[in-house]
């Protein structure tokens, strides 16, 4: 998991132990020098800086979204069972989803987490307040994190299971079982239900947002493609911070909460895991975090096998939901809905045995096999397997990102006049409250859909061939090994490319 995640805050050196004349290395050590542009945008528009620098923002923006999903999970219980005609179903599983990966993800980074109800009644019980910072001085009873006062147990989260592997595995057993939850609006209410649940239960038991960074399901991809996001959190004067004694972006203060996504923000690199709670720019006493806008993938480093699974994962689930669900094969469909195909459980294990096995060995075996052959082509002194390893897979994130906006943009295209239906009529009731509960289901540019998929794909495999020869140059200065160990990545990801194409053109 990355390194500027802090798993033990209250281990770390005291502040006045650094003093700025001493050359600092390991977790104080100033962030490297940015690449490309950037565009600070709390400086940009100050009504934006005085929006996030109020107390009530999390807040504010959390109660519209809690209130709504409570309405919602009422619908999955009492509304009808037709899928299409519940507002749960499709508002989260068609509105919610197209939204998050076509339009937050890559502009907004994590800024779905800002405002996400899931740890809302957790966190409320662990801080005692819904505003407020409660303060405790250090070492007092119920001030181990930093010098803010929190309730419950406040465990440390177990080393062995601080990384992404247990949001691998658990995404990728909800997509077994998706067209369950996918048409039956009860089966979504287990599903968010108990995410909920588990949230509020390990908010108590452990420390912070323990369970957004190693248990949500949607977290692991959301870490995932937030470094391809155009926006960021960082410290703007490395200089400030290393003179700074406070840290109170890491250890709280009375004007803000310490990092609770166990980052250490002044020293942040990559977006996986913040989760834009803005509370580092509320906190910092010398105005030093802000928000920036940036080039699009300019988070380039995966830090462990974990986080390139969850690349696989991510490019293996698109490509299979574009079958079960995009492509003409309505077999596929019929084993993942196999009570309502009647298919039989053994049909339905076959299936989930193949979504498993693609994500977790096929790929990667594919995957390997490229990447020994470049290293192979390239001949001269390489950089450990792992280096080179964890730097091609990461090609596969803005792919993969791409790759799931392709698949989704259907999904609204063509799905989205049931968004004006469920509006009016939400639990299937018959009611008409905006007059649109009878929208006639009218597709928008079926037609053109397979052409601007390929566009999009085709963006996509333009910037990944660029990242490729540009990173390779990172495992060989040699021009010449260089060329000859991205040849074959660079044809690996244009198969993957066409294997898309071919899918959406079939
Ligand atoms: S990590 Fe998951 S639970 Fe936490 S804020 Fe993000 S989406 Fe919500
Ligand atoms: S971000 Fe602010 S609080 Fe954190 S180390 Fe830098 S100056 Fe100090
Ligand atoms: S405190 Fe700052 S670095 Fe930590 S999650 Fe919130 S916005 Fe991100």
């Amino acid at each position: 998991m990355s390194e500027n995640i802090n798993p033990n805050p209250s281990i770390l050196p005291s502040p006045s132990a650094t003093p700025a004349s001493r050359p600092l290395t390991g977790p104080l050590a100033p962030p490297p020098p940015l690449e490309g542009w950037r565009i600070d945008l709390l400086k940009t528009f100050p009504w934006l800086k005085w929006l996030v620098k109020r107390r009530w923002f999390q807040f504010a923006v959390v109660l519209p979204n809690l209130f709504l999903f409570l309405v919602f999970l009422a619908a999955g219980v009492w509304g009808t069972p037709v899928g299409n005609r519940n507002i749960l179903i499709v508002f989260v599983w068609i509105f919610w989803w197209f939204l998050l990966i076509s339009a937050m993800v890559p502009f907004l980074s994590r800024a779905w987490c800002t405002m996400c109800p899931f740890p809302f009644f957790g966190e409320w019980i662990q801080r005692g307040s819904l505003t407020t910072p409660k303060m405790a001085a250090p070492g007092a009873k119920g001030a181990k994190v930093g010098i803010n006062r929190y309730f419950g147990w406040n465990l440390r989260w177990p080393k062995a299971l601080s990384n992404i592997w247990m949001q691998n595995i658990g995404f990728l057993g909800l997509c077994t079982f998706s067209a369950f939850y996918l048409t039956r609006p009860i089966v979504t209410v287990w599903v968010l239900g108990s995410l909920i649940i588990i949230a509020t239960v390990l908010h108590v038991v452990f420390r912070q947002r323990a369970f957004c960074n190693y248990v949500c399901p949607v977290s692991g991809f959301l870490s995932l493609y937030s470094m391809s996001s155009m926006a960021e959190v960082r410290s703007r004067d490395a200089e400030v911070c290393l003179k700074c004694h406070d840290k109170s972006c890491l250890v709280g203060s009375e004007r803000g909460w310490g990092c609770p996504w166990f980052n250490f923000p002044s020293k942040m690199e990559r977006n996986n895991y913040c989760g834009m709670c803005m509370e580092c720019i509320k906190s910092c006493p010398h105005d030093n975090m802000t928000v920036r806008l940036r080039p699009f993938a300019t988070d380039t480093k995966l830090k462990g096998y974990d986080e390139a699974w969850k690349a696989f994962i991510m490019l293996s689930l698109a490509l299979a939901y574009s079958v079960i669900y995009l492509g003409p094969w309505g077999f596929f469909k019929d084993l993942a809905n196999f009570t309502e195909s009647g298919r039989g459980l053994s049909a339905f294990l076959g299936y989930a045995l193949c979504l498993w096995a693609l994500p977790m060995v096929v790929i990667p075996t594919v995957f390997s096999a490229f990447h020994w052959v470049a290293r192979r082509l390239a001949g001269a002194e390489p950089k450990p397997w792992k280096e080179s390893f964890l730097l091609m897979a990461y090609q596969l994130v803005p792919l993969g990102l791409l790759a799931w906006i392709a698949f989704s943009l259907p999904l609204i295209f063509i799905n989205g006049s049931y968004i004006l239906v469920t509006m009016s009529d939400p639990f299937g009731w018959g009611w008409d409250l905006f007059h649109t509960a009878h929208t006639a289901w009218s597709p928008i540019l079926p037609q053109w859909m397979p052409a601007i998929q390929v566009g999009i794909l085709a963006i996509g495999l333009i910037l990944t061939l660029k990242s490729v020869f540009k990173q390779a140059g990172k495992i060989y200065t040699d021009n010449r090994a260089r060329l000859r160990f991205a040849l074959p990545m660079a044809l690996l990801m244009t198969l993957i490319v066409s294997l898309f194409i071919r899918l959406y053109v079939s």
